[in-house]
């Protein structure tokens, strides 16, 4: 039986995190930093966070976390809200960071008259030393601690009047120096960027910090449960310090362990530098792990989310290898896509005694409520070149000069009699047979299309990467990489089922595909069978049709 898919809201950590603050309504945030596209990690702070709230019978921003003005392009905004709906959510509220810059600035300047602020000039040496240096030693305060309300106020305005470069002044906020926690040691409010904001334009030439903004702007949207990854342990206390001092709504921030795959990167830097390097085709290249890359490659956005349940959540970190990714999305397709026959690498078969006959075909074994289509057994099929040998064994059960294979759903199996082989390339380029009617149970059934049917394009992708550790090469990642990524089959054939199959796309209805995905190609899956899962490519065409392997058909099958 599936597992529920709210099992990782009703125990477990997060069952625990509501009963410590049993509200109605639940309030969260996903608060991505719009500075990259968001991978698989991402994925699980998207279903827990919106998870939660909705669990829970609540509300869930989507709140651009967009302080740093170095770093945010619009196409990132775009792209993040687009995967948060592609995986079946909705956002109570987009909201950004920049919208409260002047609540902050007030809110600093408050800061400031509760002698909780001051305006430092010291360089990164000297904080360096006041923190107690290298060999954690004594800790101390600069004399700009010791400034006056008003000093620091009027230093504060030439901050952002323009007074200062970058790095020649910054708010820090006055907290505990004596704690043993590092994030109660003065840290920075504000800082001077003279750099234009993409939302706020030059309005701004000081940015306020993580530490002064991200509790703030928790508190302003009244969230109720601030669920983040758990390098922010230690900036607990002064997410609750500031929001005591200055605001009413207090949150409450847990603290959940990330989610880190195996055998690949997911560093910006690193994914940016194998597309710059032409290692792979875009940063949604199927063999990534960014989202909009798992999107294209064809994996439903349901099977990400129950990955994510299934791992189940803790504080502590999960770890997780491909292939038990796979295993997930591989279960989820079995029980949610049609299947067809796609031939790889075609070989025409003339069947000497065959008539044209039709056949009619399940679009699954297993779920008969996916019905059938008509097919076409013409006197000419096609068949893998790989299901074919040229000399026989007595351990090989497909086809072979002699030799009975089935085909499956044809009227009766077949027999090689004869085959013609292009002296140049050594390939063989037709394969003569004839029905054999005495053998009723062939040990293997290939697959087959009929003449006719559409040429298409087939990108059989692998694991990017040779090892499970690809930073650990020596020399760097790029060490790592496989040579065989991709195979390309540029003229594989289709049998006339995906005409349907796209146009009933997603399978079935019942699966739980977003409003989002519905109308892309990835959304057109099937099981090739014998072959590999697939999902049509969005390089496709009217003319042409591209193909993704989503897939294997099983654990450790080489393509
Ligand atoms: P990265 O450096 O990988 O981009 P980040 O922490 O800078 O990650 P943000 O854009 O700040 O990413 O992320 C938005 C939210 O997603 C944050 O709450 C963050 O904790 C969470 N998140 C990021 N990476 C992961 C991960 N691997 N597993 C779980 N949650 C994650
Ligand atoms: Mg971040
Ligand atoms: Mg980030």
């Amino acid at each position: 039986p599936a597992l529920d898919p709210e099992a990782m809201f009703k125990q477990g950590f997060l069952a625990d995190v509501y009963q410590e603050r049993p509200v109605k309504p639940v309030v969260t945030r996903f608060p991505p930093e719009p500075n990259g596209f968001l991978h698989i990690g991402h994925a699980k702070a998207i279903a827990v966070n919106f998870g939660f709230a909705r669990h829970h019978g609540g509300e869930c921003y989507l709140r651009y976390d967009d302080t740093n003005p170095e770093a945010e392009e619009e196409k990132y905004f775009v792209a993040i809200e687009q995967m948060v709906r592609w995986l079946g959510f909705s956002p109570y509220k987009i909201t950004y960071s920049s919208d409260n810059f002047q609540k902050l600035y007030d809110l600093a300047e408050k800061l400031i008259e509760l002698e909780r602020a001051y305006v430092c000039h010291c360089n990164d040496e000297e904080i360096k030393a006041q923190r107690g240096g290298e060999n954690h030693g004594p800790r101390f305060r600069c004399a700009h601690a010791d400034q006056s309300v008003e000093t620091n106020l009027a230093e504060f305005r030439g901050m952002r009047d323009g007074k200062y470069k970058p790095r020649e002044a910054f708010l820090r906020m006055k907290m505990d120096i004596t704690d043993g926690n590092p994030q109660m040691w003065d840290l920075a409010a504000y800082r001077v960027l003279e750099k234009p904001h993409h939302r706020t334009g030059d309005a701004w030439r000081i940015y306020p910090t993580y530490d002064f903004t991200h509790c703030l702007c928790d508190s302003f949207e009244g969230i109720t449960h601030s669920l983040c990854t758990t390098e922010f342990i230690q900036s607990r206390v002064s997410y609750e310090w500031l929001n005591k001092q200055l605001v009413e709504h207090q949150p409450m921030q847990r603290e959940y362990g990330r989610l880190s795959i195996t055998g690949t990167v997911l560093s910006k830097r690193k994914i940016m530098k194998l597309v710059n390097e032409g290692f792979v085709r875009a940063w949604d290249d199927p063999r990534l792990y960014t989202l909009i890359a798992i999107k294209r490659r064809g994996v439903p956005p349901g099977a990400i989310l129950e990955f994510v349940n299934e791992l189940g959540v803790t504080t502590a970190p999960s770890i997780i290898q491909l292939k038990r990714f796979d295993q997930t999305i591989r279960r989820y397709l079995e029980r949610t896509v049609p299947r067809l026959m796609l031939v790889l690498d075609p070989v025409p078969v003339v069947i000497e005694d065959a008539e044209e006959v039709e056949v009619d075909i399940p679009f699954s074994p297993k779920i008969p409520a996916m019905g059938s289509h008509k097919l076409k057994f013409t006197r000419t099929v096609y068949i893998d070149r790989s299901d074919f040998r040229e000399v026989d064994s007595k351990d090989y059960f497909r086809l072979a000069p002699n030799k009975t294979v089935g085909l499956l759903q044809a009227p009766y199996p077949i027999k090689a009699v004869s085959f013609n082989k292009d002296e140049a390339t050594g390939k063989v380029t037709e394969i003569r047979a004839v029905f054999d009617k005495e053998t009723k149970k062939p040990k293997t059934f290939i697959q087959w299309v009929p003449s006719g049917s559409r040429a298409v394009e087939v990108r059989i992708h692998d694991s990017l990467f040779k090892s499970e550790k690809p930073d650990d090469a020596e020399g760097g990642f790029l060490n790592d990489i496989n040579p065989n990524s991709e195979t390309i089959y540029p003229n594989a054939l289709i049998e006339s089922g995906f005409d349907e199959v796209k146009r009933r796309a997603p399978w079935p209805e019942a699966a739980g595909e977003s409003e989002l995905g519905k109308g892309g190609p990835e959304s057109v899956r099937f099981q090739g069978m014998r072959v590999a899962y697939f999902a049509m490519d969005s390089d496709s065409t009217d003319d042409k049709v591209v193909l993704n392997k989503i897939v294997t058909l099983k654990e450790d099958a080489g393509k």
